[in-house]
């Protein structure tokens, strides 16, 4: 079987290039394979520097190479005494005598002589003579804590415990972030523990968006008899940003050929990638695949999927060097709100990030038990939007599937946390059976 889920977007031996002039029928993993091979990422000079505490979710343009060891010194993993460890007695308690205290970020200055200890608190640095710290909870001290006889019982430590060394978690030198990686809060905190205050990071990806079709009416208008809202601009929209997106909004389109050269146009002159919903439906006016395929190379595909079938991808050219020379690319997603959505998780969402600059991890899949039989036909990939909660058993999740799975009902993606993918070869489901699934706070 093939499982859309882990499958990377890697280039993968197609045969005839899928880009290739005209209608072409594709299974999921091929068109995601093609989008793979076409894409180029951004050139890693177009980066700048920022303030690592606005680098989350950035993607990072070149590796964070850690100047200093850390940690700076050996230290103190625990609060408790520090000695030198060739002094453990082994089958009787060894006595130390206590010869004062050490604080963390004051070192204590001269050597500790053999026999004695000092009171050390978590992440001092291990005073000159000791190598061995014995949580304070394991000794028995007699007299004050700094001064008194400390008496550590035979076997409950030995020599080198709790003691971390410098360099341990970095060495000076070594990358501790790489190029690629979307930045995440404890990457953020690991460049501060370096001492550094900014990181490189790519540019955003510009994606300009618009909407197509007569009957599409912008939010806060009256609407007119037989119309609808616009909402693929706005759920595609928010998950753009999400996706750390700079998002140029192009507005509504109508079904008009000027009006659409016109917004491609302006939309190639502006942005590294066009995302268009509507109008590539084999019923739409012909005028639509024309333009879009003037425009560029691009290839009009049939993906064995549901929902979500209409899909065209490819180059545009665009006017000037100012990019580089680089193309814009186009990804035109069906009108349906819910296959609007699932084409952008299942083709663009991934792209996106390659483009960007991120190198690509694998969405996660989890896998649950289905609670119900599913019917399913081999030969093409199934997107059902569904509920994943946790066994009653406590064994595990489960998923649940969505009573209406219209590709038009919204509601249907807003209510569910989850999509229930089952790749192209699968055939039906039966209850209990374990099912891919992608949740969707992986997704955005
Ligand atoms: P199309 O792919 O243009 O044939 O559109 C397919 C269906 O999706 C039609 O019912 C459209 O009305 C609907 N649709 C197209 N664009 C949008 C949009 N931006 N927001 C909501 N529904 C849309
Ligand atoms: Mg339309």
């Amino acid at each position: 079987m093939s499982d859309p889920g882990p499958s990377p977007l890697g280039p993968s031996p197609l045969g005839p290039s899928p880009l290739a002039a005209g209608e072409r029928n594709l299974s999921v993993d091929e068109a995601r394979a093609a989008i793979a091979a076409a894409i180029r990422p951004l050139a890693r000079s177009e980066s700048h520097e920022v303030p690592i505490d606005r680098a989350v979710g950035r993607v990072l343009a070149a590796d964070v190479v850690s100047p200093i060891d850390v940690p700076a010194h050996d230290n103190s993993a625990m609060d408790g005494y520090a000695f030198a460890g060739s002094a453990l007695v082994a089958d009787a308690p060894t006595v130390l005598r206590a010869a004062g205290i050490v604080y963390a970020g004051r070192p204590h200055a001269g050597t500790v002589p053999a026999g004695q200890c000092l009171r050390i608190m978590t992440g001092a640095v291990m005073p000159e003579g000791t190598d061995t710290v014995v949580p304070l909870e394991l000794v028995q001290v007699q007299g004050a804590a700094e001064t008194g006889e400390v008496h550590v019982p035979p076997g409950v430590i030995r020599a080198g415990e709790n003691r971390r060394r410098r360099g341990e978690d970095l060495a000076a030198g070594k990358p501790a972030l790489v190029a690629g990686r979307v930045l995440r809060p404890a990457d953020l905190g690991l460049a501060a523990s370096l001492g550094l205050t900014h990181v490189r990071v790519m540019r955003p990806l510009r994606v300009a968006l618009f909407s197509t079709g007569d009957e599409v009416v912008e939010p806060g208008q009256a609407l007119p008899e037989g119309c609808i809202y616009d909402s693929n601009r706005f759920s595609l929209g928010a998950a753009l940003a999400r996706l750390g997106m700079e998002v140029v909004d192009l507005g509504l389109v109508p079904d008009d050929r000027a009006a659409l050269a016109a917004v491609i146009e302006r939309a190639v002159r502006e942005a590294d990638v066009v995302i268009t919903s509507g109008g590539v439906s084999a019923g739409d006016a012909d005028y639509t695949r024309d333009i879009l395929a003037a425009a560029g190379d691009v290839a009009f595909w049939k993906v064995a999927m549901r929902p979500g079938r209409p899909f065209a991808f490819g180059p545009l050219k665009r006017p000037t060097a100012a990019a580089g020379g680089a193309p814009s690319w186009l990804f035109a997603l069906p009108g349906n709100p819910v296959a609007a959505l699932v084409t952008f998780y299942a083709f663009v969402r991934e792209a996106l990030l390659v483009l960007a600059g991120a190198t690509a991890a694998p969405l996660p899949v989890l896998r649950a038990r289905s609670t119900a039989a599913i019917r399913k036909r081999p030969g093409r990939t199934e997107f059902q939007r569904a509920i994943v909660e946790p066994a009653p058993d406590g064994n595990g999740w489960q998923v649940r599937l969505f009573g209406s799975q219209g590709a038009g009902v919204l509601r249907s993606m807003s209510e569910a946390n989850a999509l229930v993918v089952l790749g192209h070869e699968q055939g039906s489901v039966a209850a209990g059976d374990a099912v891919p699934v992608w949740l969707f706070d992986g997704l955005v």
